[in-house]
């Protein structure tokens, strides 16, 4: 098809933090006919869905939300049924998901507070602290925070952010962002406090994009009811209504609902637990890989590093676009690109969703052969070296490998009647 990536032989290989790979059972899932979003039988799916994906949030007291929609939309949902125009909330910007999240809150009528922080660096609680101490009368109304920042690979610590509002005893809403955390990193709504968690369908969950998953805390539930944000596709209020009895207010796109039932399944077979620690081994091949290349990470400290994406910065003098110019074009994987601030400065290999050792090593073998194609000196084969050193070493225990026996030699006849025999044919 025309300006469709030929992807044979082999496959376009995504590396770029979202779109994630689907799993094979999450594909087959979705391959299903066309089904009837009003059949009587369909409360079977979803709520048994609607239950499940809490566990992913780590929230037993929220209410979760699927809509047709992406995380942008998710944003907008967060804000618009709990906000009311001119409210203010206080945010950061450190990348460029932070910056389009703060950018939605001003264009929906908001007021906001954004403190800036260097990109490379994660939500300063401490600064938090000190304005909303200040904030006497209690004016912020929402503390919003992206906790994974995609575009520079930045992990912020929301446990932190939630313990200091508990601790100042400020009553703003705590909002994250954790469309490229959650089921990839831990996050813990109930926990750390969180009251809206936003969340999309094309990273961690390992589904196409197109659905919005979030969680809202009952307190922020509890808003609706005085939230004067304008919304009506995006209204929480019609969910509910249709959800409790496991329909939805408008059409759902079902095979994404039957790919999230089998998303899900896949992630608590495996167990959250598990599969956080296969994100944070797998993103510490990676880093240990760029240190053997000689090069940094966006991430200015490694209280910073994210386990779902790396930044890696290239020399001055170079272009990273060039890099992904070239594993696209020359050897077919996909690698993120820098956003706006650090465009040009930085290149992306996302490691989250359906990935192992295996993967990330052909990742990071095509990468060594783009940064060397573009000029980037590079000792080759460094990275793909201290990676392997790093999964050998802390890949999972199996049994030891036990030659099959050689099978005992069969007795040798009795050579009594052999002979015999031998002396009939003479
Ligand atoms: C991918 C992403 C989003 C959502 O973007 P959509 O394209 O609207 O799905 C939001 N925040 C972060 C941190 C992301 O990584």
């Amino acid at each position: 098809m025309p300006g469709q990536k030929l992807s044979y032989p082999g496959r376009n290989y995504l590396f770029c933090p979202g779109p994630t790979h689907i799993p094979q059972a999450v594909q087959n899932a979705m391959i299903v006919p066309q089904e009837d979003h009003r059949a009587p039988d369909f409360p079977e799916l979803v709520k048994p869905l609607l239950r499940d994906v809490k566990k992913i949030f780590k929230t037993t007291k929220g209410t979760c939300f699927l809509f047709p929609a992406t995380g942008t939309a998710g944003w907008e949902i967060a804000l618009a049924n709990t906000m009311s125009p001119g409210d203010k909330i206080l945010t950061t910007r450190f990348g460029q998901f932070s910056h389009l999240w703060y950018e939605l809150a001003c264009r929906i009528g908001l007021e906001v507070d954004l403190v800036e922080t260097p990109w490379g660096e994660g939500v300063p609680v401490d600064k938090f602290k000190k304005i909303l101490q200040a904030d006497k009368k209690h004016e912020i109304k929402a503390v919003v925070c992206c906790h994974n920042e995609t575009a520079t690979g930045v992990t912020s610590d929301i446990a932190a952010v939630g313990k200091m509002l508990k601790q100042i005893k400020h009553p703003a809403l705590l909002m994250v962002d954790c469309v490229s955390s959650v089921a990839s990193i831990d996050f813990r709504m109930d926990q750390w406090g969180v009251d809206v968690a936003v969340s999309g369908s094309q990273k961690g969950f390992m589904l196409p994009a197109g659905m919005a998953i979030l969680a809202f805390s009952p307190r922020a539930l509890a808003k609706r009811k005085t939230a004067k944000c304008a919304r009506c596709f995006l209204d929480i209020q019609d969910h509910l209504n249709t959800n409790k009895d496991g329909f939805f207010p408008y059409t759902p796109s079902v095979p994404m609902l039957r790919g999230l039932r089998a998303a899900i399944d896949l992630i608590l077979q495996e167990g959250l637990e598990n599969t956080f620690t296969r994100h944070h081994r797998l993103a510490e091949g990676v880093r240990l890989a760029v240190k053997a290349w000689g090069l940094k990470t966006c991430a200015k400290s490694a209280k910073w590093h994210s386990d779902t994406v790396t930044a890696i910065l290239v020399p001055e003098n170079k272009n990273a676009n060039e890099v992904i110019h070239i594993a696209y074009h020359k050897y077919n994987i996909s690698l993120g690109a820098g956003l706006s601030k650090v465009a040009g400065k930085v290149f992306r290999i996302g490691h989250l969703g359906d990935n192992n050792e295996a993967r990330m090593m052909a990742a990071l073998g095509t990468v060594e052969m783009a940064l060397l194609d573009a000029g980037i000196k590079i000792k080759p084969g460094s990275g793909v070296a201290a990676a392997g050193e790093y999964y050998r070493k802390t890949g999972k225990k199996i049994k030891k490998f036990a030659a099959p026996k050689a099978p005992a030699k069969k007795k040798a006849p009795a050579k009594k009647k052999a002979t015999k025999r031998k002396a009939t044919i003479k």
